[in-house]
């Protein structure tokens, strides 16, 4: 489903965690996130847009305190649909 400009992913499986006490809010979870899905918020990170996680797990790599963790690929929920129906598609 297209929404905002970007692809919204299915609701409510995303494996995206955040630990904010962790978190030192050095912005780099939402410079490096091609689906804006962080907020910075009394310098903390927090996840605004969940749904819109394609589990890329940039952020996850790039946070240097090792605050944010999610299983990459498993959220791809457009290429297992286009796998699904035998359809070329895109993929994380
Ligand atoms: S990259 Fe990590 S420490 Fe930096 S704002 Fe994001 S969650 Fe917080
Ligand atoms: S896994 Fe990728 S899409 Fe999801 S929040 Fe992290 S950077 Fe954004």
């Amino acid at each position: 489903m297209k929404r905002g400009g970007f692809f919204r992913y299915i609701d409510n499986v995303v494996t995206l965690e955040l630990d904010q006490g962790l978190c030192t809010g050095c912005g780099i979870c939402q410079e490096v996130c091609p689906h804006q899905v962080f907020s910075l918020d009394h310098g903390k990170a927090r996840i605004v847009a969940r749904d819109n996680c394609m589990e890329c797990s940039a952020c996850a790599r790039n946070c240097p305190v090792q605050a944010l963790r999610v299983e990459a690929g498993e959220g791809c929920v457009r290429a297992i649909i286009n796998e699904l129906l035998g359809r070329e598609g895109e993929c994380c």
